[in-house]
Formats: C-alpha cells, structure tokens, sequence
C-alpha cells in the first residue's frame, strides 16, 4: 500500500537534496563552529552562509537579524519573554483565538504571571476582527503577536495591514508573527511586513525536526530564554547544530526556487480536491474558502460524523490527513480555531484538514477522491442524525 501524505501542516518529509547537504556534518565535519583551528573552518564558513541564506529567505536587513533556535515553538517563546522582560512597565499583549498551541499556552500562563491579554477574533470565514484589534491596542500594549497563516484553516492574515494599524497606535508596541505555516507556502518579506519579530520552524518545509529560526530586526531587544555560551549573538545560548543549519538553508533555497509551483500547482491541486469532495459529499462544507489562504491547505467538514472515524478509514488506505479536533483522555475537544469561526457544532466534529505539499502527486488527489465517498457513506449510514442528515440531503440534493 503506498501513502498518501496530505498531513503537510502537521510536518513534511525531508527533501532528499536537504538530507544530502546536511549528511557531511554528521560524518566528516563535525566540528563546534565556534572552535579556532582549521578543523573547524567550514562548520563556522556553514553557519554564516546558511544565516545568509535565510535573511534572503525572510529579506531582512542584515544577518545578524536572523537566529537560530530548535523550532516554532522555541522561536515564539523567545520572541514573546524576550520582548516582555526587556519591557517590564508595560503589561498589556493582544493576540488572537485562533494561534497556535505553543503562543495561547504562554499566553495563559503570563495571565497567571499577571499580564492582560486580549484574544482578538475571528469571523466565521477565519478572518480577524481589525477593528477589535485597532481598540485594543493601548499606551500600556508592550506586545501584539498574530500569526501569519493559520495552521488549521490556511487562513493568511493580513500582517502588512496589521503592522501599520499598531505603528499609528503605539510606536513602542512590538509585533511577533508566527509564520511557522507560511514559510515555504508564500513569499516572506520581513521589511514589507513591517514586523519586529518573526518565526519559522524546518520541519514544515522540507528540512528535519528540530531546527527554527527567529527573525529580530535591529531595533528590537530581547533576553534569551537559553542562558549559557555566547552563541547566536547572546540571544540563544548552545553549539550551533550545523547539520540542522545546513538543511534548514538548503530547505529555504528549495522552497524559494519551488515557490511558483506552490501558488500555482499545488493550489490547483488543493482546489481539485477541495471542488470534488463538495460535488460529490452531500454532507461536506468548506470550513473556509477564502481566496485569502496559503495553497496547500483546505478544511472540511463532514456534518454529523466523527472525524476520527474518517481519519481511521483513510489510515485503512494509506492516506494521511488530520482532524479538526483533537482527542485527549477520552473526551473529545473540538479545534478552538473552527468554535471562534463559529463552525456549526454539527460539522466541527467532523472536520479534516487536508494539507499538501509539492510531492503530492494529482493521482493521490484522484484516489481520494475516488474512495472518500464510500468511507463517508459508511460513516454517515452509522450516525445517529438520521432525521438531520435526511433533511440536509433534501436540502442540497
Ligand atoms: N506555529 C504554528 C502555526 C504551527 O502550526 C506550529 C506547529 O504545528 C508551531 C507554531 C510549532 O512549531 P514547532 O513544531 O516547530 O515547534
């Protein structure tokens, strides 16, 4: 059985040519970058060429704007404390309903620490609420962190947007985005955007699992969270991973080269599928079909049905997807992002997000198509909203 991986938001295969630049530093060159002898010129001559590459990655101004950490999560944790510690006067953050897990746990933990925080929301499209945003921003605002695209629904925010609103409110106001579901998907340029702080993590573009980085323009000071050696400028402490560093500048080059591809064939691809499950699934609904969204990823709901349930069938087959909610000790909590778009309670439990990426093949997309029917069929035959599902099916025909 061959697989079908659409669960590209979730993490990406490595690319073959990234393994193949990272495979030295594991053998023959491993030297600490930071070592004097001749041994250990190409490990330092790496680090500084792969910080190159991703400040042309993310155009940002110099190098030394760019940092590299072990992932999105560590990117954002050390934006955000950064940020807070370097203005401890001001005790006031805004960001939204709808980030991801490693931004709203912080968030709820400097709560208890005694910080405000608003969550600005969303609409039912995924859409932020500007005007809610423009009014929460105050004197007392040290920080405002939105994310660029959102992991669940694709949804790209509009940052560029955002960045000016906060200037005209607060020039002391810093900006953090978690672009960690942009990058690779659409171009990045950190001075257009206006931003202060951004994050990317590797793993979701072709490079391996543990590696990220974190854009902090000149202007902006931050404390590290790793405290130790002198490494990445004193913002982050610990040896440089070289091979990560090494594959994540190669994941950024590839990415860059490929990203045509992306806004055109893999979209194509993504609207293939997302056009055929709702021709051919009466009870299917796009969570959000804005134009507005990065390429690879769609989110649908399948109404009075368990998504796990789909999620098994697909397994069954060897496809990949993921589900809208997420099951913990047994009970199922339906995805925060899909109850601020206020989702019908009906079609959340049954949401999958389909995420591709630019190894997806239109013969996958095609079996998907092909088998899904059936799956949900099974599933739908099952459910206990007979009466609903009779109604729905009288309804869209
Ligand atoms: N931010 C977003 C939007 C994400 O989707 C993810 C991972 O799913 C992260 C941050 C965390 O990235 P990492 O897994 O590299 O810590």
């Amino acid at each position: 059985m061959d697989l079908i991986y659409l669960d590209n938001n979730a993490t990406t295969k490595v690319a073959p040519e990234v393994l193949e630049v990272m495979l030295p530093y594991f053998k023959e060159e491993y030297a600490n970058p930071s070592s004097i002898y001749e041994f250990a010129k190409n490990a330092n001559h790496t680090v500084r060429e792969s910080r190159g590459v991703i400040k042309d990655f993310l155009n940002a101004a110099n190098e030394k704007e760019i940092l590299f950490t072990s992932c999105g999560s560590e990117s954002a944790n050390t934006a955000i404390r950064g940020v807070l510690n370097m203005n401890k006067n001001r005790r006031h953050i805004i960001t939204t309903k709808v980030e991801h897990p490693c931004v709203l746990n912080l968030y709820q933990t400097l709560e208890k620490e005694g910080y405000k925080v608003d969550y600005i929301g969303v609409n039912s499209n995924g859409e932020l609420d500007l005007a809610q945003l423009e009014e929460a921003i105050n004197y007392d605002t040290a920080l405002v962190s939105i994310m660029y695209a959102n992991n669940e629904t694709g949804v790209i925010y509009p940052i560029e947007k955002i960045s000016e609103i906060i200037k005209s409110k607060n020039k002391e106001t810093k900006f953090f985005v978690d672009a960690v579901q942009a990058a690779g998907k659409i171009p990045i340029d950190v001075q257009a955007l206006g931003v202060d702080l951004l994050g990317i993590s590797g793993h979701k573009f072709h490079a391996p699992k543990g590696i990220g980085v974190l854009y902090v323009n000149s202007k902006t000071l931050i404390t590290p969270l790793i405290i130790g050696g002198h490494q990445e400028r004193g913002k982050r402490a610990g040896t440089e991973n070289v091979p990560y560093i090494a594959g994540i500048a190669k994941a950024a080059e590839l990415a860059a080269d490929g990203m045509k591809y992306e806004l055109t064939e893999v979209k194509r691809l993504r609207d293939k599928l997302e056009a055929g499950i709702i021709k051919n699934i009466f009870n299917s609904r796009i969570n959000t079909s804005i134009s507005n969204r990065v390429p690879n990823t769609t989110n649908i709901g399948f109404e009075y049905i368990e998504g796990e349930l789909i999620l098994l069938h697909l397994s069954d087959l060897g496809i990949c997807a993921s589900s809208g909610s997420a099951c913990t000790s047994g009970s199922l909590e339906p995805s925060h992002v899909l109850r601020a778009m206020n989702v019908p309670f009906t079609a959340i439990h049954g949401s999958i997000r389909w995420s591709l990426s630019r190894y997806t093949k239109e013969s996958e997309i095609d079996y998907v198509l092909k088998v899904l029917p059936g799956i949900i069929d099974k599933i739908t035959a099952l459910s206990p909203y007979q009466d609903e599902l009779a109604n729905l099916k009288r309804l869209r025909g």
